[in-house]
């Protein structure tokens, strides 16, 4: 079974409900994720928004308006699917989930862009049940800046108030998005676990999504996880080597620098996003799970190790 450390499904929640349908997640997902063997995943609040999202025909301009907009959407549609799926907040309840015969999922904030300058903003996060978190999307703002951002500047005053206040909060500081400069103020304040939910390798796919080797073993110090993403162009430069094969070498790469033991999934399928959202060849959604550990097989993982990146290393920082 997999547990599939960060999803944007919400965002086809919100669109889908904002046009009138329910039940979303279980007519348009739920059978893709029960043939990937998903048993469990992070349903994140992505409102960053770009202008070519569903946002830009609807009243919602500001991220704080996207987010209250998801937000309800998200409460309500979780509400709907209580019978097989359940929101949790630690590894024990999802292990009692799964022992129900239900799937569970935990929830994360993937920019806190809405949140302005008012770190009261995580709070509400976490009154909302968030238990991962990531301080950008690839914008800079009042927090931190992201990939897309000026590399000269990184986390501001605030945005170390801000790790502290999520920390208090029990929320798990998640660097996917930040850059480099961001990542290394992370790095030098960090007094607790630190997650890459959904980035790959540089060393084999160079951009700045993916995490150089001394990001990577920063991380195993702190006890955390990087989970690997599917998205095509984390995964190699080259469109013909974008494959389930490919990205099982990122895999293995993360293993040989940190350690199995850190290795996990967050595989941040999008292909509900329309074009230039794909997943690699043999991982288009999340029905096609089981070809990465195919390859993770034939290249010399046993059992326990699959085991390992497939859930337990993940849910091991959720507990
Ligand atoms: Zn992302």
């Amino acid at each position: 079974m997999v547990f599939d450390g960060h999803s944007d499904l919400l965002y086809d929640v919100t669109r889908r409900r904002m046009l009138g349908e329910n039940r979303v997640l279980e007519r348009c997902h739920r059978a893709q994720l029960l043939r990937g063997g998903v048993e469990g995943l992070v349903l994140s609040l992505w409102t960053s928004g770009t202008p070519e999202t569903f946002w830009k025909e609807t009243d919602c301009r500001t991220a704080a308006q996207r987010t209250a907009r998801m937000m309800a959407c998200a409460q309500a549609e979780l509400a709907e699917c209580q019978d097989w799926l359940v929101v949790v907040r630690t590894a024990r309840e999802a292990e009692r989930a799964r022992a129900a015969g239900r799937q569970y999922a935990f929830l994360g904030i993937e920019g806190m862009e809405a949140i302005g300058a008012d770190l009261s903003g995580i709070d509400r996060y976490a009154g909302w049940g968030a238990r991962l978190g990531m301080l950008t999307w690839n914008e800079e703002n009042f927090l931190a800046t992201g990939v897309w951002g000026d590399s000269l500047r990184g986390l501001t005053a605030l945005g170390k108030r801000a790790v502290h206040r999520m920390r208090q909060r029990g929320m798990v500081v998640d660097v996917s998005h930040l850059n480099d400069r961001s990542f290394q103020d992370v790095a030098l304040g960090a007094d607790g676990v630190v997650i890459a939910s959904h980035s790959n390798c540089r060393r084999l796919c160079s951009v700045p999504r993916n995490l150089t080797d001394d990001q990577l073993r920063f991380i195993r110090d702190t006890g955390g996880v990087v989970g690997l993403n599917v998205h095509h162009a984390f995964v190699h430069e080259e469109a013909q080597k974008q494959t389930a094969e490919m990205l099982a070498r990122h895999a293995a790469h993360m293993a040989d620098v940190m350690g199995v033991e850190h290795v996990a999934c967050g595989f941040d399928f999008c292909q509900y996003m329309g074009p230039g959202n794909e997943g690699v060849e043999g991982m288009e959604n999340a029905s096609q799970i089981k070809n990465l550990f195919y390859w993770l097989e034939r290249m010399g993982m046993h059992s326990q190790e699959l085991q390992m990146i497939a859930r337990d290393n993940f849910l091991r920082v959720l507990a």
